[in-house]
Formats: C-alpha cells, structure tokens, sequence
C-alpha cells in the first residue's frame, strides 16, 4: 500500500489555485455593500484586461453552459437563421441550444478529431446572406482540436452575422484577439483555464451583438445581459451572486495577471507541445493530428486495449483523474489536460504513471522514454531561464 494523492488533472475542473481557495473563506460578506461593490468590480475589471478585450464583460452564477444559453436566448429571435460549426460534443452542444430556442441551425458538421474550415464557413455565409450568427468552439475539449477563429472570424465581419465563440477552454490556452479578430461574443468559465471550482460563467459582448440583441424576441429571465451590464457598472449583480467564487477567481485573476495571459498560454502550449512528444516517443496516436490545440491532448488507446483501463488504471493506482473520451469516443481515446494550473512537475509525473500504466497492460514501452521526450524539450525552451 502506497500514498496516492488524488489529483483532479482534467480538463474541467482543473488544479485549483491554492489561494483562490483560501480566499473563498472570506465570504462572509453581504454582497450588496461597498465592500463587496469593490471585489465584483475588481473581478470584472480583471476579466477584462486578462481577455484583452475593450467590449463589456458581464458574469453569471453558472457553470459555462449557462453563458452559452444566455447568448442564445439574448441576442436572436426565433427563426434566425444561424450557422453551427459542430466538431465534438461541445459543438453537439450548441446545436441543441440553438434548436431549443427555435433558431434555424445550417450545421455544418465533421468528424470527431476535424475541424470546421474558414472556407467552409465563408461558403455557408454566401449560400445564406441572411444568417445572423455563427456558433463555434475555439477549443473543442472533446476531441481536442482547435478551430481557426481569426479566419473564421474575418469571414464573418464581412457580413452582418455575429460570431458566438464558445472559448471555455480556448481563453488561457490559445491566443485570442476579441477585438481584432471579429469576436463578438466570448464565453468563458471559472473551472478550466481560470484555476478555481465550477459556478461562473462570463462573456464579453461586442457593440455588434448588443446591436442584434436590441431585436431579440425569445423569453428570458434569469441570464439578462442588459440587466447584468446594467448591474455590473454600477458594481454589483442583478441577482445573489456566488459571492464565495467571485473572491476565489479574483485571487486567481491577480495570478493570471502576474504571469500574464501570454505566459500563461505559452504553458500550455509548451505542456502539449511535450506531450505529443512524449506520445509519440510512446508508440502512441494523437485524436486530433490536423489541428491540435493546447488545452488538452486526446490521445488514442493502443489498438486492443479500452480507454478506459487507462483512466482507472490512473484513479486506481495513482489517485490521479484524467478524462476518458465522451459519447462514441469513451473507450478510444483518453485526454491530458494543461489548461490553467498545470506545470512541468505534473506533466513529468503524468508521462511516468502512463508508462507504468501502458506496461502493465500489454503495451511494452522502455520506462523513462515518455518522460525523457519531455524533459528534453523542457530542457531546450526553459532550462536556460530557470524559472
Ligand atoms: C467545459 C466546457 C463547456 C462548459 O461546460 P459546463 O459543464 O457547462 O461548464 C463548454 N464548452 C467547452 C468547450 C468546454 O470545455
């Protein structure tokens, strides 16, 4: 019998920020008070500046999916014609949003590891001058592959559609120029790149979508971006807030600003960068080869065995969770996060653990190769400015 930490690498919740969580203990606090104006306005302030964004930013008590509806039932009116680019469960996600509300959905579809063109996009927006808005997911957790938001995005300025990205797992872990590249709506959530526990949603919101929001006609209540924009100016929500992880994330945004959002993209990137590395040292396929982003690397099973040995081979052996694949790819594929609080030390200890894992299940590899692939290009970017 060994010591075996539990440790949550998915890529959803994430590692917590530890003083996030300590600040959580301060929320003894009335929330509509002076001393809580200044916290909420801080947070959203910060959001702001880390999204590097000037559109407003507005925040809800809700997991990310919550934002997602919100931009839905705010911004369109039933039977708008809109185009969904789905890629995975996450764009599955935003088509029944979509046709929950009565919207005409072109979705464009591929299979599980692709990604939506810009030209397959730009096609669909000629076919259909009238659509008026375009649903993506920059990062599709899924099957971690990312989607070309700039070009789609330029696409869709041309036109008079909205582009509604779905960036839960993009922020923090790709670059993205809201404002440059044509983003109207960016949604993001508390519990991926941001380092602290589920419950918040935000999303910044373009002069553009406000403008098509002002034609809105489907019933809302609870999520109502004006109301909320109109609360947070004045520093507060328009209802209870989750006062507990608005602390948490503003300590979390306070890091996030130290490092900076470019370092802490250039992290991820770097992590997944070494885990194809690793991977491939290994013997292994990754899911997504023709655009793999760096929130989390989908990596295939070997031939013969089921993902899902892997994933409990990980909980059961080391106490660590990783994510096994979802709907028809749980059992093929398992996934490797590195969005928000994941370092170099976890990523070393992954590898290991996989390599002890894969030996044990009838797929020989030579112990330290994974790892050492990783450790080398480690060495290469980092090892000179040691820290
Ligand atoms: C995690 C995630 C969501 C949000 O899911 P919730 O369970 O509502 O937080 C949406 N889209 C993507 C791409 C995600 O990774």
């Amino acid at each position: 019998m060994y010591i075996k930490k539990q440790r949550l690498l998915t890529p959803g919740p994430t590692p917590l920020y530890p003083p996030a969580l300590q600040a959580m203990m301060r929320a003894d606090m009335h929330h509509r008070t002076e001393d809580f104006r200044k916290v909420y306005r801080a947070c959203l302030a910060d959001l702001k500046e880390v999204m590097g964004t000037s559109n407003d930013v507005l925040m809800f008590a809700a997991s990310g999916t919550g934002a997602m509806d919100a931009s839905v039932s705010n911004l369109f009116s039933k039977g708008d014609k809109v185009i969904v680019c789905v890629a995975g469960k996450f764009g599955e996600r935003w088509a029944d949003i979509v046709k929950a509300y009565g919207l005409d959905a072109n979705v464009i579809t591929v299979p599980y590891g692709h990604v939506v063109k810009p030209e397959q996009v730009e096609r669909a927006l000629q076919a259909e001058p009238a659509t008026k808005g375009v649903f993506v997911q920059a990062s599709e957790t899924s099957t971690g592959a990312v989607h070309d938001v700039e070009a789609i995005g330029r696409a869709i300025a041309k036109t008079s559609a909205i582009f509604v990205v779905d960036a839960i797992t993009g922020l923090g872990t790709m670059p993205l120029d809201i404002d440059g590249w044509g983003l109207d709506v960016v949604i993001g959530g508390s519990q991926k790149a941001f380092m602290v526990p589920p419950g918040l949603a935000f999303m910044s919101v373009s002069p553009k979508a406000w403008k098509l929001g002002d034609t809105s006609n489907l019933p809302h209540f609870y999520f109502n971006l004006k109301k909320e924009k109109k609360s947070g100016d004045a520093g507060e929500s328009s209802w209870t807030p989750a006062t507990a992880m608005i602390l948490a994330l503003g300590e979390a945004l306070l890091y996030i600003k130290r490092i900076g959002m470019a370092d802490l993209i250039k992290n991820a990137q770097m992590l997944a960068q070494a885990t194809r590395a690793a991977a491939a040292k290994l013997g292994l396929e990754i899911f997504s080869t023709a655009s793999p982003g760096s929130s989390v690397t989908a990596i295939k099973a070997p031939a013969g065995m089921d993902s899902g040995v892997i994933v409990k081979e990980f909980r059961d052996r080391f106490g660590s969770i990783i994510a096994n694949g979802q709907g028809s790819m749980k059992g093929q594929i398992f996934r490797i996060a590195h969005l928000g609080y994941f370092d170099f030390a976890d990523l070393f200890a992954m590898i290991a653990c996989l390599e002890i894992i894969l030996n044990a299940n009838g797929h020989p590899v030579q112990y330290g190769t994974g790892v050492a692939a990783a450790q080398e290009l480690y060495a290469q970017a980092a090892v000179k400015s040691l820290k």
